[in-house]
């Protein structure tokens, strides 16, 4: 919490699907600033149209493997914020299935550069801005999926994306590790699968007439989590939308 009570998040992917219902259900709270890391500012219609509203939403340019973009929004944070509480990192991509066999190399580069560079960029830029957070906590939390777990190994072929699931999954834990000392809370988190372009995507191709979760369901259960995370019980293992533990 800052001087004036205001609690500042960053969520990277909000232009649509769970990114933005995100930023949807946190412009609802009081006392709270969000920015919200977009590929094209110019065309998020709907976060525009929310924030004519609400007044607390900064729509900033990120493309997830733009080193240049996370460092000029985290100048841009320190200028007008000068901290940030909560990381989501959300931006993902899932667009590659099939058998390993026959999977495209560039397929794995690929997921590989969005799915987990992409947080580490966005944590690499605005560790420095957490760590100025006035919470006592800062968090930083990754939208990862069970998809990565190699405990539980859904037989979908999903490798590209189940590979740098576990991928980030991996890197999530390392970012508790090394910042015990700051308080930092940071930990993956399966959001269900839900009613988004790739949630839908997934369920049709398993049989279903759509995902089983919605955005707002979703998101609900992830807040919850979020907001009742500590350092002790949270950080460092791996979590679903409703608050299960899941398997690494
Ligand atoms: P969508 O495909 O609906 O939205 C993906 C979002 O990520 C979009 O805002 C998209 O931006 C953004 N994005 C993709 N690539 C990049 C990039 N290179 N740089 C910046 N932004 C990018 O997905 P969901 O909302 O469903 O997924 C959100 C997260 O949840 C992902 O990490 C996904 O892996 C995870 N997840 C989703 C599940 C589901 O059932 N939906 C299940 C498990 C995990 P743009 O609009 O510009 O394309």
């Amino acid at each position: 919490m800052s001087s004036q009570g205001q609690t500042i998040y960053f969520i990277s992917g909000a232009n649509r699907g769970i990114g933005l219902g995100f930023v949807q259900a946190l412009a609802k709270r009081a006392n709270t600033l969000i920015y919200a890391g977009v590929r094209d500012p110019s065309k998020a219609d709907e976060l525009q149209k929310l924030n004519s509203q609400t007044k607390n939403i900064h729509i900033i340019k990120l493309e997830s493997i733009s080193e240049g973009d996370a460092k000029a929004a985290a100048e841009k944070i320190e200028k007008t914020s000068g901290y940030i509480d909560v990381v989501i990192a959300n931006a993902g991509i899932s667009n590659y299935h099939g058998p390993i066999v026959t999977t495209p190399i560039k397929e794995i580069r690929d997921h590989y550069e969005v799915n987990v560079a992409g947080p580490v960029i966005l944590f690499q830029a605005l560790y420095p801005l957490l760590n100025k957070s006035r919470s006592g906590a800062p968090k930083f939390v990754v939208i990862s999926s069970l998809l990565g777990s190699i405990g539980e190994l859904i037989p979908a072929p999903r490798t590209t994306y189940g590979a740098s699931k576990a991928a980030v999954n991996y890197v999530t834990k390392k970012i508790h590790q090394e910042h015990e000392e700051d308080g930092l809370i940071a930990f993956p988190i399966h959001p269900g699968l839900v009613q988004t372009d790739m949630g839908n995507h997934y369920a049709t191709s398993v049989g279903l007439d759509e995902a089983p979760v919605t955005i707002e369901e979703s998101v609900q259960g992830q807040l919850k989590v979020i907001d009742e995370a500590t350092r002790e019980k949270t950080s460092g293992r791996f979590w679903d939308f409703e608050g299960k533990e899941l398997p690494w």
